[in-house]
């Protein structure tokens, strides 16, 4: 098991371990920057827990195959997620190659969207449904393109697919709540309670992302979690996890893999070996029109406007809350990079310096700031505290 989790070989032992062991925890929290393979673990955790034999990486149990293309009704995912760029990245693997796994590749993508709307997340909520219903059945239609015992499309009628496919699933992914409703927690609490021969998995992603409501509701579960019902969050940000969910949770780390690591892992899962994207996620953030190397620049050029008292720089145009997180990571490895490469170490005013971005974060992530405003602010703080 865990065959596709690349470079995370302590995480990979532990869970190997505990899972033979019928050692796992019941609520587990997954933490680690993005794209360090949180969301491929706790699916494949899914899968050695369904597992009726071994859990070997090729078992071909039922459970197996229905688990490897996100099929299992047992296991549920919910929370937001970063859905179009690995979809493209994954229809663009599909057209460079003929092969069965293109097409594992692509279902996936779209099956990790699709299984958010799994219909007992939403029972009851009929006029919701409506809304989402053709998009979804449209997609459902799509996706019988990509079956594994489908005839490959031809060029053109790729093109054709992807266009529509792509239009669908943006739409779709707009019906995703923002942060977890607690109607899908009770619903979840309910599933979890009805007795079963079979292990059920909850996976929740984003999991700071969660109404106060609905989080009192899941903390509930978590208390006493119902036999044989195994909850995994997923987060990038452990310091948004409430202490008292933290202490209801196992927690496993995934450090960062190293640029190597990465390029390594872009070329045999994506097949991408241009050598043009230092990490997985620039290379995803590619699919949203940003080039490799972008962030950095900015953040170089904010940081020399600082450190320069430039009277006519243009701060950049970051267009959207995604790409602010992204500038301002890049901003803090520039500041980073700085302390290491300086002769006279200001370890106090690179603690000053992150507490000032970390608070820019919050207010565009958790208080809904426009992220331009909160880039004016964030340059003229940096600037007064240097
Ligand atoms: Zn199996």
């Amino acid at each position: 098991m865990f065959d596709n989790i690349l470079y995370q070989p302590t995480l990979v032992n532990i869970l190997t371990r505990e899972i033979s062991n019928k050692l796992l925890p019941q609520s587990m929290l997954f933490v680690g920057t993005p794209f360090s393979g949180k969301m491929t673990s706790a699916i494949e955790v899914g899968r050695a827990l369904m597992c009726t034999e071994s859990a070997d990486w090729g078992c071909q149990c039922r459970n197996c195959q229905l688990h490897r293309q996100l099929e299992h009704t047992s296991m549920l995912i919910l929370g937001q997620g970063d859905f179009l760029p690995e979809i493209q990245s994954a229809l663009d693997v599909y057209s460079r190659f003929d092969k069965v796994f293109s097409k594992f590749v692509v279902r996936r993508a779209i099956r990790k969207l699709t299984i958010r709307f799994h219909p007992l997340l939403w029972e009851g909520e009929e006029a919701k449904m409506k809304k989402f219903r053709n998009l979804l059945s449209s997609v459902e239609d799509y996706l019988d393109q990509f079956a594994l015992e489908a005839p490959r499309l031809n060029d053109k009628d790729l093109e054709k697919t992807k266009k529509g496919l792509l239009e669908d699933c943006q739409k779709l992914s707009g019906f995703v709540p923002k942060s977890i409703p607690v109607d899908q927690i009770r619903r979840i609490a309910a599933w979890s309670h009805q007795s079963s021969n079979n292990p059920k998995v909850v996976i929740i992603d984003k999991a700071e992302q969660m109404q106060d409501s609905a989080r009192n509701a899941l903390l509930k579960i978590l208390e006493e979690p119902p036999h044989n019902v195994f909850f995994l969050l997923i987060t990038n940000q452990r310091g948004s996890i409430l202490p008292t969910l933290l202490s209801r949770l196992r927690i496993y780390n995934f450090p960062e893999r190293t640029i190597e690591q990465q390029k390594d892992i872009l070329m045999r899962i994506f097949r991408e070996d241009s050598g043009e994207y230092e990490s997985i996620k620039e290379y995803f953030y590619a699919w949203k029109g940003l080039a490799p190397g972008t962030m950095k620049a900015y953040a170089l050029e904010f940081r020399d406007a600082i450190k320069n008292d430039i009277v006519d720089y243009q701060l950049p145009d970051l267009a959207g809350r995604d790409y602010f997180r992204i500038f301002l990571e890049e901003l803090v490895k520039t500041f980073r990079q700085d302390l290491h490469n300086t002769a006279d170490v200001d370890f106090l005013g690179f603690e000053r310096t992150l507490n000032i971005v970390k608070d820019s974060l919050f207010s565009v992530e958790t208080l809904n700031q426009n992220p331009s405003l909160a880039l004016e602010r964030l340059f003229f703080n940096l600037k007064e505290g240097k």
